[in-house]
């Protein structure tokens, strides 16, 4: 059964959703979400501080990966977090679009 997901995800990823979190090891986004390999595309930065290469990431999730859904998971950043997600979603109107149409 895992040879079979393994040999699947390496001709692609699908994840069903897009996660912004702080690097605290004490919330695993995996773990909190029950998820397995290739399910969660998920950007790990301590403090969720915002960065062009958290804006790419997020913009690659977007375009690229297309999912759906899209969470910043934080206590203490949580603000700072939304409103970097807000930015670069901004940023990528058409990405954002499309990952909501289809
Ligand atoms: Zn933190």
């Amino acid at each position: 059964m895992q040879n079979q997901i393994l040999a699947d995800l390496a001709k692609g990823q699908n994840p069903y959703a897009t996660i912004l979190s702080c690097s605290d090891s004490r919330v695993p986004p995996e773990l909190i979400f029950d998820a397995g390999f290739g399910e969660l595309f998920i950007i790990r930065v301590a403090g969720n501080v915002f960065s062009p290469e958290v804006a790419g990431s997020l913009q690659y999730a977007g375009r690229h990966l297309r999912t759906p859904l899209f969470i910043v998971l934080g206590t203490h950043a949580l603000r700072r977090g939304r409103r970097s997600a807000r930015h670069a979603l901004a940023r990528q109107p058409a990405a954002f679009a499309d990952s909501a149409s289809g």
